[in-house]
């Protein structure tokens, strides 16, 4: 069983927020099937804090050094939803999709072509494969592996300290951020969408590309009803992430929901020319 309050805050945030209700409606549905899911076996990574300290000081998340062995029948109801939810878009994705599933029912595609990597997230093949553009292929990973990258990983969270993680991807499945929260000692801290990690990084520096020029950053605030939120564009990469000052918004809730509930702050980094990587499905709606 994956994150069983992420119902319970999804359906907060659409109390909220309901103008959002129709066009959200498929994350509903993905927290709804994350929170049935069952590993059907054991899926833990049972690395002590050593072992996983020996990949971080080398900058190795630990997916990519020991990949989880999830099976196809595993993931594969999640993934047939999170195509679905893709195909609803319009039927550019359509052939890709069809691409994917044969190849899937063939075995020539498995759970391993959807993992994340530093810097990328699915595997070359599958691109390849499906040409079906980034954003998608990003969504279809984390509708999928959420719930079975999330029992992996959850064991080793305990052993990251301040210090073992410097670098702007996840230290446990080696995603890039899908959001970021200020914490109440004031530092920033990233979450993972993929497997529900979370990792301090410098709030002074791009997590995308790494710039600490203050001038390539850029604050953009969205209207004064929403305090605390704030988008940062970066103008060295293009790339931005929204964040949230829990300082500000104490009753804010996990940083998965809070940015999938908050599509109207992703328009304003788009009319401002900024890109995300994971890119969420109003936007892959829109071409994006
Ligand atoms: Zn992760
Ligand atoms: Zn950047």
């Amino acid at each position: 069983m994956s994150s069983p309050d992420l119902r319970e805050e999804w359906a907060d945030l659409l109390s909220r927020r309901p103008e959002f209700a129709a066009t959200l409606a498929p994350y509903g549905d993905l927290v709804e099937r994350w929170a049935r899911w069952e590993p059907g076996r054991p899926l833990a990574l049972g690395w002590t804090a050593a072992e996983c300290r020996e990949r971080w000081a080398r900058g190795v998340p630990l997916v990519a050094a020991a990949p989880p062995a999830i099976r196809a029948d595993q993931i594969e109801d999640l993934l047939a939803a999170a195509m679905d939810h893709l195909a609803a878009l319009g039927d550019g994705v359509l052939p890709g999709l069809q691409r994917l599933a044969q190849a899937w029912d063939a075995g020539r595609l498995g759970p391993a072509a959807l993992l994340p990597a530093p810097g990328r997230i699915g595997s070359p093949a599958l691109a390849e494969l499906t040409g079906l553009p980034a954003g998608a292929l990003e969504f279809l990973a984390c509708g999928s592996l959420r719930p079975a990258l999330e029992a992996y990983c959850a064991p080793c969270r305990a052993h990251l300290d301040d210090f073992a993680w410097a670098l702007g991807v996840c230290p446990f499945c080696g995603a890039p951020p899908g959001f970021a929260d200020v914490i109440e000692d004031g530092r920033r801290r990233l979450a993972c969408h993929l497997c529900g990690g979370g990792w301090l990084f410098s709030r002074t520096r791009c997590p995308f590309c790494g710039t600490e020029r203050t001038q390539d950053l850029v604050r953009l605030e969205p209207e004064a009803r929403d305090q605390g939120y704030l988008v940062i564009g970066c103008d060295a990469c293009g790339s931005y992430l929204k964040e949230l000052d829990r300082r500000v918004r104490w009753n804010g809730r996990s940083a998965l929901v809070e940015d999938w509930g908050s599509p109207h702050f992703d328009l304003v980094a788009r009319r401002a020319g900024y890109h995300r990587p994971l890119p969420l499905l109003t936007q892959l709606a829109a071409g994006g």
